[in-house]
């Protein structure tokens, strides 16, 4: 593969939010740049006003940002070979166009939509797929002159060799060859003066020297005819790269009804981003070794183009769950806390909550961010609770046997002092009188759980909620509970 001056370019349509096979083939393109040493370029193909969804730029830019994919050119910061909106290139396009007119390799179509839609309609009927019957590829020059001054609306046309074939290299798929019959006379300029995608991406890769092109396969039955534009120009042909669909399953595409499909929707669901962009990197790349949890730099690193599937990647959301636990638990404290900070403020405002020993407990058992919420939703306040919660068969505790754990434990507690309120000494005192009364430390530990989280399940034990709880708020939900139960 040519590895010098590499170029890669994003070309996401602003149709929408962003859809995970969308930003796969951000981050490939972006690998792809960084590991050679080259430049990644976003270019925002907005020539289908059609399908055009307002904000939706913004998506795209805010989605790349958030992932740290990060161009070196782009509609927003310029660059060498701008304007890097399609829309604002319309006279180069035209200007392309009618070039290849004049070599003979397009023609201007005057054919009106309901003409158009006739044929289409005549192809139904017989079972064919809708081709253009290419009525005015043998017009006379006199008459095209003639409707274009009288200002004949029209669209022009790639002029398809009839017979031959042509073959084009995809670094994955190798070299494929179609019969030129197959082929379409597409349309490259639109009645409206716009490109269409099949020819503004031709014009577009090259005049910005991309040199790597990764995209969706979908694009594989159209490259045929990029190839015979480049030919025409006389332009060289990037390396081409179409990646698989992701799949819901062997059969279905993935797509927004399976709910879940966009890069957004991931990131409210709780997954965390890095982890986000870890999963949907090995949705169709395998690595060489064991490993699958990488950063954006390890990715970089250890991507080879050659580890790409020639088959469909299916989406597993078990599978991304577990990596997305795996990052969350492998954080340092200080990025995990950063992480889980807007969560614990969802359910839990409290001022005097200790935060360290909160995110401490929170972190190994860490899946969803937004697990969180619901785990620390006791801290602002107590909630009524059963006394059912004393019991415990494995501790042989009951509310008999709490009540006196609860006195016990308040005792200690109250024998602390604010300045000596650490986890080493709640630990060790209430050890220590465990010992000093010859049962075992959950028969204390459980209810004093119990008093402080009125929760069957908590992030910690008795120890850590006393710590995270501070001083003050332990010994009153203590003695709530021996309240509670006397
Ligand atoms: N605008 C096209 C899309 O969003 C880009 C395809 C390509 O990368 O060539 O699907």
């Amino acid at each position: 593969m040519e590895q010098k001056n590499v170029r890669t370019r994003f070309a996401p349509s602003p149709t929408g939010f962003m859809h995970i096979g969308n930003l796969r083939t951000a981050l490939y393109t972006y690998i792809i740049a960084k590991k050679y040493g080259g430049k990644f370029i976003l270019r925002i193909e907005d020539t289908d006003r059609e399908r055009y969804v307002d904000g939706a730029i913004d998506v795209i830019y805010d989605t790349l940002r958030a992932c740290g994919l990060n161009w070196d050119e782009g509609p927003d910061i310029g660059g060498p070979v701008g304007p890097y909106i399609q829309s604002e290139r319309m006279g180069i396009f035209k200007q392309y166009a009618e070039e290849l007119v004049k070599m003979g390799k397009a023609y201007y179509c005057f054919c009106t939509k309901e003409r158009m839609d006739k044929l289409h309609e005549e192809q139904r009927a017989k079972g064919l797929t809708n081709a253009y019957d290419r009525h005015c590829r043998n017009l006379s020059p006199d008459e095209v002159k003639r409707l274009l001054d009288a200002g004949t609306p029209y669209v022009i046309r790639q002029k398809v060799p009839l017979d031959g074939t042509t073959t084009f290299h995809d670094e994955l798929y190798g070299d494929i060859t179609v019969p030129n019959a197959d082929l379409d006379d597409q349309i490259l300029l639109k009645a409206d003066g716009m490109p269409t995608y099949n020819f503004a991406n031709v014009v577009d890769d090259h005049l910005m020297g991309i040199t790597h092109v990764v995209r969706g396969n979908e694009y594989l039955s159209s490259a045929p005819k990029y190839n015979l534009l480049y030919e025409a120009f006389g332009w060289d042909v990037p390396c081409y790269i179409h990646v698989e669909h992701i799949m819901r399953d062997a059969a279905h595409k993935l797509s927004k009804r399976d709910g879940d499909a966009y890069f957004g929707d991931f990131v409210e669901a709780g997954y965390y981003i890095p982890a986000i962009l870890n999963y949907i990197a090995l949705l169709g790349w395998a690595p060489k070794g064991e490993n699958e949890i990488f950063t954006l730099e390890q990715l970089t690193e250890e991507f080879d183009i050659h580890g790409l599937s020639k088959s469909p990647a299916i989406f597993d959301p078990v599978k991304m769950k577990a990596i997305n636990a795996e990052w969350l638990r492998n954080l340092p404290h200080e990025k995990f806390k950063e992480a889980a900070l807007p969560y614990i403020r969802k359910t839990c405002r409290s001022e005097s909550v200790n935060l360290d020993a909160l995110v401490k407990v929170l972190q190994p058992r860490a899946e969803l961010l937004t697990d969180i919420p619901e785990r620390v939703d006791f801290i602002d306040e107590l909630r009524e609770y059963s006394t059912d919660l004393y019991f415990n068969k494995k501790m042989k505790t009951t509310p008999e046997t709490s009540l006196e754990a609860l006195k016990a434990a308040l005792a200690v507690f109250e024998g602390i002092s604010e300045a000596d309120w650490t986890p080493e000494n709640v630990h060790d005192t209430l050890t220590a009188e465990a010992e000093r009364l010859g049962v075992k430390a959950g028969w204390l530990l459980l209810p004093i759980r119990a008093a402080l989280s009125g929760k069957l399940s908590t992030p910690g034990g008795g120890v850590e909620l006393a710590v995270i709880l501070g001083r003050e708020e332990t010994i009153a939900r203590v003695k709530k509970g021996i309240e509670k139960l006397s």
